[in-house]
């Protein structure tokens, strides 16, 4: 069912095309995990965004734009303002634009789409991905940043780039993608492009034998994940280690908090499940499959797909850029992500 009503009840100058598109996009595992990604246009001096926490799959059943004042959140940029957001949207509505609103605000073009997408992610979490990347990206006007904690600190360096030139895709480090374009066909166009150019293979998928897991399974803190691509990676060493070294974006950090470890019996289950009780992480059986915590939530288990995806796509000489330290830490302790987080529980 689609309520396009709600849109216009709340006075939202929301186009059936922006919403449709909006909810094929989010529909995408392939480019949005869970509340992951978020489109945005520019009217009039306001833009419209995704709402902070709410999915784009949602946008046929309710309202989950929030409309802000563009002109105020450009000045506050051009002013420094730490929080340049702030008082840009009617509070009354109880959403709160998106994380991402001053990167959409940046980009010059009528519509801007950002997604996490798998393909783009399995090559901007490499290091020296670049000169691989120009010649698959050929003839498209792209740029990339380096990390940075998304909202404003990216912001600053999506401003630089902006500065420099004309660009219409920028890929962001660790991270995603974002596009601009001059209609919601086009940066979806543009996106779903990239996409396939960026997708050179993956795991196998293998035979998962669900009797292996039932000695597991006695460990009552863990359950089977509903989507069997999960389990991919515990057939590859390789893409193992890589899963569980460390966090490769930063929903990971968010979604995944506690980790994925490497387990090679049900006693060395049972003592992880007894040490580490409050804090459970996935557990990864060699050549079996994966196990996910019983309080696992669809965010936390359609982030661990995500995962999958991106470390599927890996070749195995891949050398990877891990989140530091300090970049978890500045993402897990940030009041707005606990926003994200609170409304996915
Ligand atoms: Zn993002």
């Amino acid at each position: 069912m689609c309520n396009y009503e709600i849109y216009k009840i709340l006075k939202l100058e929301i186009s059936k095309s922006l919403i449709n598109i909006t909810e094929k996009i989010g529909r995408d595992i392939n480019l949005v995990q869970g509340p992951g990604g978020n489109i945005s246009f520019k009217s009039n001096g306001f833009m419209y965004i995704k709402a902070s926490g709410e999915k784009m799959s949602d946008a046929k059943n309710k309202n989950i734009f929030i409309k802000t004042d563009l002109i105020k959140i450009l000045s506050s940029l051009e002013s420094s303002d730490p929080d340049p957001i702030k008082n840009s949207w009617e509070k009354s509505s109880l959403m709160r634009p998106s994380i991402e609103s001053t990167m959409h605000a940046l980009m010059p073009h009528k519509y801007v789409l950002h997604v996490h997408c798998v393909n783009t992610l399995s090559w901007v979490i490499q290091k020296n991905y670049k000169k691989k990347l120009n010649i698959f990206l050929k003839g498209i006007n792209w740029k990339s940043v380096p990390y940075k904690k998304p909202g404003l600190n990216l912001s600053i360096e999506i401003k630089k780039i902006i500065k420099e030139s004309n660009v219409d895709v920028i890929l962001l480090e660790n991270h995603g993608i974002v596009v601009g374009a001059e209609s919601a066909e086009s940066v979806f166009e543009i996106v779903k492009n990239i996409s396939e150019k960026l997708y050179l293979s993956e795991l196998n998928k293998k035979k998962i034998d669900l009797e292996k897991f039932n000695k597991y399974l006695l460990c009552k803190a863990y359950k089977l994940p509903k989507n069997e691509y999960i389990h991919r990676i515990a057939f590859s060493k390789i893409h193992s280690l890589i899963a569980t070294k460390g966090d490769l974006f930063p929903d990971q950090t968010i979604f995944l908090e506690n980790g994925l470890v490497i387990i090679n019996s049900i006693e060395e289950l049972i003592i992880l499940s007894q040490l580490r009780a409050n804090k459970l992480p996935v557990v990864l059986i060699p050549n079996i499959g994966i196990l996910i915590p019983r309080t696992f939530k669809k965010v936390n288990e359609d982030t661990l797909v995500g995962l999958s995806m991106i470390v599927s796509r890996l070749p195995k000489d891949a050398s990877i850029n891990y989140l530091t330290k300090k970049e978890r830490n500045e993402l897990i302790n940030w009041d707005l992500e606990m926003h994200r987080k609170i409304i996915n529980n």
